[in-house]
């Protein structure tokens, strides 16, 4: 039997249960149609001006919201923004998406890898002051540190901006699986000196791809468009004096930013009840632990990942999940352990190491149905 003639098979037994699939709100279409019908169909429009004004008053602080052609662009944006050049060392969280650190070789600089705590398995406070006093010990203080709110699950601030300030180094605040999580009642998104959020199709809300850069001042904003479109100098023929990039974003894909925008809210509770679903099934086993918040810590629970007890147990789930169609995903591989990355200088204590051995990503979507969630439930509890 070839793979296809597999694959139907199996869709006939059960429907796939998607790890995060795309949720529609319903007036993401209205928004795209105004912008056909207003012959808005470039990279810049009402939808554009209107879906930035909307995340800048989300986030409900003072930010300056650019729309991008992605999260990656806005990473590699803020990076430059704040001086990265070639030479330069940027520390970046190594528990992450290769999306985080891959800005910094864009810019030909050189990321050092710092490792996760066991609160949050976000950027571990301890290794992050050792990094630093070991890089400048070394004649290099870090340009910038890419901090990450992983799974939604936002890093100990506090701690982080302290020891930030402390040494003088602007925070990346990438935000991209963060979007409606807060600490102490502030949204992500507003806590670094530039914040990036990602509107990728697996993300909690959906522009099928897109970003957007935070900035504290009008100013920084202005630089980061500029950037964004081919840095075209104020002149009346095209003239340049700087490199500039094409990432801004497209006025149709900002129409399905709009409606998204309107039910965000709701896509935070519904994947926040997936997460609680979860832990009232399975909460119980002595296999599954899963990540609690901290006090004052507000998770959007982008993805509810468990903690299983061994390397062998979490490919036995996610296998077994996998032969009823279910997706499930080990957690990301640690960027220290990655071959393109494994020359750089990295501090770790092994914390990520073990949460990619040991993690797995449940399917998380927003548009799960009770019956999905039961049936991810009942193959879990069949493997114990
Ligand atoms: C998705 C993601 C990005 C990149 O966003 P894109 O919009 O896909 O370019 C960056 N960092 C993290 C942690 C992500 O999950």
């Amino acid at each position: 039997m070839n793979n296809q003639n597999q694959y139907a098979l199996k869709t006939m037994v059960h429907d796939k249960i998607w790890l995060s699939s795309p949720h529609m709100g319903g007036s993401e279409e209205t928004y795209v149609q105004e912008a056909f019908d207003t012959n808005w169909v470039a990279p810049l429009g009402p939808n554009v001006d209107n879906f930035e004004k909307t995340i800048a008053e989300y986030v409900n602080e003072s930010v300056y919201v650019a729309a991008l052609s992605s999260g990656t662009a806005a990473i590699h944006l803020a990076l430059q923004l704040l001086g990265v050049g070639p030479g330069d060392e940027v520390i970046c969280q190594s528990f992450t998406f290769s999306a985080s650190a891959n800005p910094i070789l864009y810019l030909g600089a050189t990321p050092v890898f710092v490792d996760s705590e066991k609160d949050t398995w976000n950027l571990s406070p301890d290794l992050l002051e050792k990094a630093i006093l070991d890089r400048m010990a070394n004649g290099k203080k870090p340009k910038a540190i890419v901090a990450v709110h992983l799974y939604g699950m936002p890093y100990k601030i506090d701690y982080i901006s302290r020891i930030a300030e402390n040494y003088g180094i602007p925070i990346v605040e990438d935000s991209a699986e963060a979007l409606g999580s807060a600490f102490k009642n502030r949204k992500c998104g507003s806590f670094g000196d530039i914040g990036i959020f990602s509107f990728n199709g697996n993300k909690i809300i959906t522009t099928s791809g897109g970003g957007a850069l935070l900035a504290k001042n009008e100013e920084i904003k202005k630089k980061a468009v500029f950037l964004a479109t081919q840095a075209r100098d104020d002149a009346p023929h095209y003239q340049h004096s700087s490199v500039g990039y094409n990432y801004r974003m497209s006025n149709i894909l900002a129409g399905i930013g709009r409606g998204q925008m309107e039910v965000l809210d709701d896509r935070v509770a519904a994947r926040r009840a997936n997460f609680e679903f979860y832990k009232e099934h399975l909460g119980h086993l002595v296999t599954i632990a899963f990540l609690e918040e901290p006090e004052g810590f507000f998770c959007n629970r982008w993805l509810t990942c468990v903690l299983t007890p061994s390397f062998t147990y979490r490919e036995k789930l996610r296998l077994a999940l996998l032969d009823e169609n279910i997706e499930s995903r080990p957690l990301w591989k640690p960027m220290h352990l990655q071959p393109i990355f494994t020359q750089y200088p990295n501090y770790s204590d092994g914390t990520s190491e073990n949460l990619f051995e040991r993690g797995l990503c449940l399917p998380s979507g927003s548009n799960l149905s009770k019956d999905d969630l039961k049936r991810t439930v009942a193959i879990i509890l069949k493997n114990r």
